[in-house]
């Protein structure tokens, strides 16, 4: 599957904030976006175009396509899904990407970025349930059960994450860090998602 190879960074600077894209660095006075308020490219400095209507609602989808790394058409179908759905469709949305099993490791504090849980998922590391679920954009409904694989409890990258702080601390999971293990405990509320994005500028976007 095609994937953004470029530097990670320029993503975030690009949309002039943190996407937490690159984990442990992210945490750091190294980010691109504390040393370099301004857009990437020859004329980032400059740039001070007024943006249109539009221009706000592709920007605020590209954010949040970033921010959970899903290419075009599967983010594009995150929205026919929701919108499919009983609810507000916004909210359907950003529910749909958090209860991705990638999200949830990330949001577990089992890995440092949402690209490495992707790679724990896909290397076989984690289960769902008891069995190991190597497929990232799987759905995770509530009361399952996510834990790391015995064999991989020893695995670095994890501990390093888990030192790092960044999750656990969220209401609509459970987290037992001696265990390597989280429940989805609910689908969350819109409110309870730290996620300072303006999905209704989506919904907007491809409701045109
Ligand atoms: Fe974004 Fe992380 Fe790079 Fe900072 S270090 S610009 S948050 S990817």
């Amino acid at each position: 599957m095609a994937r953004y190879h470029d530097a990670v960074c320029r993503l975030c600077r690009r949309e002039g904030e943190k996407l937490f894209l690159k984990g442990a660095r992210c945490l750091t006075d190294k980010c691109a976006i504390e040393r370099r308020q301004f857009a990437p490219g020859q004329h980032g400095q400059n740039m001070r175009r007024k943006i249109s209507a539009y221009g706000l609602q592709l920007r605020e989808k590209q954010k949040i396509r970033r921010l959970y790394g899903v290419l075009e058409t599967q983010f594009h179908n995150y929205f026919e899904k929701a919108d499919a759905k009983t609810g507000i469709t916004g909210e359907n949305l950003v529910q749909f990407l958090e209860c991705r099993l990638d999200n949830i490791v990330y949001r577990l504090g089992f890995a440092a970025s949402r690209k490495q849980a992707r790679q724990l998922v896909r290397h076989r590391h984690i289960l769902v349930n008891g069995h190991v679920v190597d497929i990232p954009s799987y759905q995770v409904k509530p009361q399952e059960v996510i834990r790391v694989k015995d064999k991989s409890k020893n695995l670095e990258q994890i501990h390093a994450s888990l030192k790092l702080g960044h999750g656990g601390d969220i209401a609509w999971l459970r987290l037992n860090k001696a265990a390597l293990e989280g429940e989805l405990l609910a689908v969350p509320q819109r409110s309870e998602v730290p996620l300072t994005a303006n999905e209704q500028l989506v919904v907007e976007l491809y409701s045109k």
